[in-house]
């Protein structure tokens, strides 16, 4: 394994409520600085895979019954959320979730609140965060209920990267979002990829766009890796045009 692979996973199985196998021995790597992309139709295990990594699975009744998973090397599956946070990962979940009671603003610091650095250090990466999404600054006093899908999936991100994370993990970013907006989106995650190095493993359905801001993707069918290669290779794939990107 080269030395610049910030996760491994290795032959995970994820079982629900003790009985339901979603995960199947699902093996993939993300390098340091790469934007991995995880695609697959409804119900192919990419979230369970996104939760596994950051150890969202429990407060879903599942676990990791086989296989490893490693950060940099050090065993990560026993492991709680607050210590991948502590380890600079974050998932950006599915459906958004922000706050909808609080203003923009309110909601991104929220992701700061690990920080041990001081408020003069929280600032400036309020103000790093408002350089990549204009957007936001403009609607920092709105209450997240009245901004549009497309500024909440910014304030989502946006609050993630108020921890300073080395990893973000994305769900379905594009989901529910119009394709001028999805684009906004993707343009920002590869502006952060390029500027500040931070790793991305996004899952996605939509596979035409992840394709073209990833570098390396992975299809997901049933719980298992079916295909995986260069996200260039992929898109010229004949299978994945066929099935996955609707052109054939
Ligand atoms: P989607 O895009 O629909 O979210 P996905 O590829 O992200 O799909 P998962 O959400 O990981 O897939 O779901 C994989 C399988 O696991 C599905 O059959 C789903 O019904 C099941 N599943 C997901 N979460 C749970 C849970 N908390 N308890 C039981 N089964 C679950």
């Amino acid at each position: 394994m080269s030395s610049n692979v910030l996760l491994n996973v290795n032959g995970i199985e994820v079982i629900y409520n003790h009985v339901i196998l979603v995960l199947k021995g699902v093996s993939l790597q993300v390098k340091e600085g790469g934007i991995v992309a995880l695609l697959g139709g409804n119900g192919a295990g990419k979230t369970t895979t996104l939760r596994a990594v950051s150890n969202l699975l429990a407060g879903e009744r599942g676990e990791v019954t086989k296989g490893s998973i490693e950060l940099r090397g050090e065993r990560i599956e026993k492991l709680t959320t607050s210590d991948m946070v502590e380890r600079g990962v974050i998932q950006v979940m599915e459906g958004r979730h922000c706050f909808a009671h609080l203003s923009i603003e309110e909601n991104l610091l929220t992701g700061a609140y690990t920080r041990k650095d001081g408020k003069a250090a929280v600032a400036a990466t309020l103000e790093k965060v408002y350089n990549y999404f204009p957007r936001l600054k403009t609607r920092r006093t709105s209450q997240a209920a009245y901004t549009s899908g497309g500024e909440q999936q910014m304030c989502a991100i946006g609050r993630a990267l108020m921890a300073n994370p080395k990893m973000v993990l994305l769900d379905e970013p594009s989901m529910g979002l119009a394709p001028q907006i999805v684009e906004e989106v993707f343009e920002i995650v590869k502006d952060l990829n390029a500027k500040e190095g931070t790793t991305f493993l996004l899952a996605e359905q939509n596979t035409n766009m992840a394709l073209r801001y990833a570098d390396y993707g992975y299809i997901l069918e049933s719980g298992r890796v079916v295909m995986d290669g260069e996200a260039k290779a992929l898109r010229e794939n004949e299978d994945v045009k066929e099935f996955y990107l609707g052109v054939g």
